[in-house]
């Protein structure tokens, strides 16, 4: 028994299967001092800044060579609409630690966008990426598609900037990194899975894979989203139960237009055993209670999020602060997702303002 716990713990924590001293240790300990720990973030930042361009597109071999760089909200048809002099503000965390801030960003600028489709193959999206979209089956799969294809860019470079990093630096020293990493890791079967669905719909030509719902409010919101994950609370705050590494997820956008805005929600229908109640719940309950649960639901999972200063600055300060606490609470601490009551305390900050200008 013995000799087995020796065996378990002589491994090294960063998943290499080696033993520590024949893997990280003699590494540099990127906690070691403050300028060390800079050096490491700066780095991180760095290498996620620059990964590379790739296409997601199933349809690989037919790629163009240009590798566009898309926001995944569209820029004509949304951003322009809630920008002030070209500006927007989107949650951008920061190293190791996700440090959460809100970061004024100008919508032609490189650092809003993600490359992850080639010229050609972004041209799928051009049904959305005008104004008034009609909406169908195809243009809710490719809301959904959208928010999936980031979601898969930002795992897999996650992924690589840790091995990247790892070379170089013991992150034995920073286990929550390594805890992170290892979760990634473990939900990679399960998000293929889902990227095979997308994959498999755009090479047949069928893209009735999805249940979707659309409300609609009367008015512009100041605010768009495109984010998928896994749902922990319906709407009358019931847990929803998922197995550990599966991703069985709700695509929710958000959709400001020149007079009115959509709210998309869409699941994989082979996961309505899960999900096909929200139907329901959608249909009977009012539209304010619905806004409510998702003011509350969308920073906890706010990745993916474009904020237009008039919103933003329309807020208090403490307005402001409950958000970025409510947005990086959750990146620092699990069981704030787990908490019921994260999806209905009542807020400061409300992100379906009616702001006329
Ligand atoms: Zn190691
Ligand atoms: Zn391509």
């Amino acid at each position: 028994m013995k000799e087995i716990f020796e065996k378990i713990t002589d491994r090294c924590l960063c998943g290499s299967r080696e033993k520590y001293a024949n893997c990280c240790k003699g590494k540099i300990n990127p906690n070691g001092n403050e300028s060390i720990h800079k050096e490491f973030m700066a780095e991180l930042d760095t290498r996620r800044r620059n990964y590379r361009k790739i296409c997601l597109h199933p349809k690989g071999d037919e790629c163009s060579e240009i590798k566009s760089h898309a926001h995944s909200i569209s820029q004509k048809a949304v951003l322009d609409l809630i920008a002030e002099h070209g500006n927007v503000l989107m949650p951008v965390v920061y190293g190791i630690t996700n440090e959460f801030q809100m970061k004024p960003m100008g919508i032609e600028s490189k650092a809003t966008k993600l490359y992850c489709f080639c010229s050609k193959h972004d041209g799928i999206f051009c049904d959305i990426d005008k104004r008034s979209v009609h909406i169908n089956e195809y243009s809710f799969f490719l809301y959904a598609y959208r928010s999936f294809a980031a979601t898969y860019y930002k795992v897999i470079r996650e992924l690589d900037c840790f091995a990247k990093l790892n070379q170089k630096y013991d992150c034995n020293f920073n286990p929550y990194a390594i805890l992170m990493n290892v979760q990634i890791q473990n939900s990679m079967p399960a998000l293929e899975w889902n990227k095979k669905k997308f994959d498999d719909s755009i090479l047949t030509n069928k893209y009735d894979c999805l249940e979707n719902i659309c409300l609609t409010l009367h008015y512009k919101v100041y605010f768009a989203v495109s984010t998928c994950f896994n749902l922990m609370f319906d709407i009358f705050g019931n847990r929803i139960n998922h197995s550990e590494y599966d991703l069985r997820m709700v695509y929710i956008s958000v959709i400001p237009q020149e007079q009115q805005t959509l709210i998309i929600f869409s699941w994989f229908k082979e996961d309505d055993a899960l999900y096909g109640f929200l139907k329901e719940q959608l249909e009977i309950v009012p539209t304010r209670y619905v806004l409510k649960y998702l003011n509350n639901l969308i920073p906890l999972n706010c990745e993916n999020m474009t904020v237009g200063p008039v919103l933003w600055n329309n807020w208090s300060a403490d307005a402001q602060n409950e958000f970025l606490e409510l947005g990086s609470g959750h990146l620092i601490n699990e069981n704030v997702k787990n908490n019921s009551y994260s999806y209905f305390e009542k807020r400061a900050f409300n992100l379906f303002e009616h702001i006329s200008t």
